[in-house]
């Protein structure tokens, strides 16, 4: 890692009674957008929680920005833009009001507020429902009020606690989209997904948590390293393997499934176009997801063992 890590944790502990949610996690993560990812349970809220410091650890410490959280949470949280998970917005107020209140306790003047509110849903999709009332609003625009709120302050790191979750697919991936433009705006992300597709979609660096461990923390695509995408095809797939072979693309047949390596970022769009060329239409289409989905197994196997 070049960069200065912006969340760092060393040998944190949380216990909640008996129950162990974060045990020895040593952890640095760097600028940019990470996915912190793990199953229900694993400790994600909790990891997250702690960032905020609105729980302290039993044991250890977590520092954002380099600053301890224990010695000035409330600074820090001036800082950092927060969407939680689960449903907890208001019914009976508008998503205008809303957003423009949740500026107004971030310190912001109440006219600034107002503009910014409504810069901000603006941002997320939401200017013509601003004025409606966040009890008619489906899941989808709740979570879009929400992410709103996270970031109306103009936060240098916001923590998205399962931003995608509950959403269709559709919903899913205008949730990601939004969240990989933060990146426009040089603003830092660590959101958590139990997703792994979610993760390789959007983010840089990736951050797997199990039963409260840390088993995995690294980037996502590491620079030149090579890159795979699988795809099936309604229907004869032999256009597209010719169109791959004319494109010198390397590639593998297994059964229906064409997997497509080549270096990073390269990939996708020599499928894209042999896609094209080929006029085949594309049943299934993975990018990486075995790659990411092999360290999983395999961490969880070393730390079962
Ligand atoms: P999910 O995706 O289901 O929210 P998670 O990865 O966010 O899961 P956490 O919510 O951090 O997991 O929970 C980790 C463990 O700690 C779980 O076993 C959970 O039941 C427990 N836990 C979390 N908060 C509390 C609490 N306030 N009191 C008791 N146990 C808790």
């Amino acid at each position: 890692m070049t960069d200065q890590p912006i969340i760092e944790c060393r040998d944190l502990y949380k216990r909640f009674g008996n129950v162990r949610a974060l045990e020895e996690v040593d952890l640095a993560v760097p600028p940019g957008i990470t996915g912190l990812i793990g199953a229900n349970g694993a400790g994600k809220t909790t990891l997250i929680r702690i960032l905020l410091g609105l729980i302290r650890p039993t044991h250890g410490q977590a520092s954002v920005f380099g600053t301890r959280v224990a010695s000035d949470p409330a600074g820090l949280r001036a800082r950092i833009g927060y969407m939680p998970e689960g449903s907890c917005l208001p019914a009976d107020q508008t998503a205008a009001d809303f957003v423009a209140y949740a500026a107004e306790l971030a310190g912001i003047p109440i006219a600034e507020g107002r503009r910014r509110a409504s810069e901000t849903l603006f941002l997320v999709g939401l200017h013509e429902e601003r004025f409606r009332y966040l009890g008619d609003f489906s899941t989808g625009m709740q979570q879009r009020v929400k992410l709103a709120q996270s970031i109306v302050h103009d936060p240098e790191l916001v923590l998205l606690d399962e931003p995608a979750s509950g959403l269709d697919p559709a919903g899913r991936e205008q949730m990601l989209e939004l969240i990989a433009r933060f990146r426009e705006f040089g603003m830092n992300v660590l959101f958590s997904s139990h997703l792994l597709d979610d993760i390789e979609q959007t983010c840089d660096w990736v951050v797997m948590l199990d039963d409260g461990r840390m088993i995995h923390s690294a980037p996502l695509d590491p620079p030149g390293e090579a890159d795979s995408v699988s795809v099936e095809v309604f229907g004869d797939p032999q256009p597209l393997i010719a169109a791959l072979a004319e494109r010198g693309g390397g590639f593998t047949v297994e059964g229906a499934v064409i997997n497509v390596e080549g270096a990073a970022g390269d990939v996708f769009a020599l499928v894209r176009d042999a896609l094209e060329t080929s006029g085949s239409s594309v049943r299934r289409m993975g990018t990486r997801l075995s790659r990411l989905e092999d360290i999983l197994v395999a961490a969880v196997k070393e730390t079962d063992d």
